[in-house]
């Protein structure tokens, strides 16, 4: 059973798997606590709901089966606190793809058939976790994190997509560095943007 603040069927909005039909399974709780973070409703003592919902790991593998989705996104909160090893095995038996959106802060478990890794400065990846990670994803919310959070992550061909942070998708300072970076360093450095944001 893992607790679930929600389930939906869309599409990947961002990263290497953009646009495809995905099935979203978002858990509950997050200890990285990000100030900006986008989904305070799965641990912010503001928005936590006094009755947390438990769902079988074979119910939402078989409710992800039902859609015509490509793959399933495991995401959060941060879903590597909870032990993952039913619901990816759940969701292969089912003929599902796992993908697993995380932080890298806390062990990994189950084997995934995607991960992106999207490092926070409030609780920095596991170092083991870093070799795990198909992609990265940084979230940039001033200029001098692009050095900070790319520099350990010895990328070499793997994805480094580079967001800006929604709240400052205006800022220019923010826009700049991300062009600059890209155009100063290549591959595998990518300009991203969050297709399923309005
Ligand atoms: Fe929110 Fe993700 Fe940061 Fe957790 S790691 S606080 S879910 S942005």
């Amino acid at each position: 059973m893992l607790p679930v603040h929600e389930q939906f069927y869309s599409f990947q909005g961002e990263g290497t798997h953009a646009g495809r039909a995905a099935y979203f399974i978002r858990t509950f709780g997050c200890p990285v606590h990000c100030p900006w973070c986008d989904s305070a409703g799965t641990w912010h003592p503001d928005y936590i709901p006094d009755r947390i919902n438990r769902i079988a790991e074979e119910e939402l593998a078989a409710a992800a089966a039902a859609s015509k989705a490509e793959f399933v996104i495991v995401t959060g909160g941060e879903p590597s606190i909870h032990n993952l090893q039913p619901l990816v095995a759940a969701l292969h038996q089912a003929g599902l793809k796992a993908h697993l959106e995380t932080s890298g802060a806390f062990p990994i478990q189950g084997e995934f058939d995607w991960v992106t890794l999207s490092p926070k400065r409030w609780k920095l990846p596991l170092s083991e976790n870093l070799s795990k990670a198909d992609e990265f994803k940084i979230i940039v919310d001033s200029p001098g994190v692009i050095e900070e959070y790319t520099q350990p992550l010895n990328a070499k061909e793997r994805p480094v997509w580079l967001h800006p942070e929604w709240s400052q998708r205006e800022n220019g300072e923010v826009l700049n560095a991300i062009t600059d970076w890209v155009k100063a360093h290549g591959a595998p450095y990518r300009a991203g943007w969050q297709m399923h944001k309005p």
